[in-house]
């Protein structure tokens, strides 16, 4: 399975909490309305910016 090193893209902190999991999300483009896959929800802990994953990838986990 993959592996991801996981980057807060605001803040480049490497902790993060998962915020929730098999999530979809539905959303609307022009006229056209879509629902992803189920999602793995992270959130930094540091700055609270909200990442998404598909469930194909996995994470490493550094605790201090
Ligand atoms: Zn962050």
């Amino acid at each position: 399975m993959e592996e991801k090193q996981l980057a807060c893209p605001v803040c480049q902190s490497n902790k993060a909490a998962i915020a929730g999991e098999n999530v979809k999300l539905s959303g609307k483009f022009e006229d056209k309305e879509f629902l992803t896959t189920e999602l793995t929800v992270l959130r930094c802990t540091k700055c609270g910016y909200y990442m998404f994953f598909d469930k194909m990838a996995s994470f490493t986990t550094k605790d201090e």
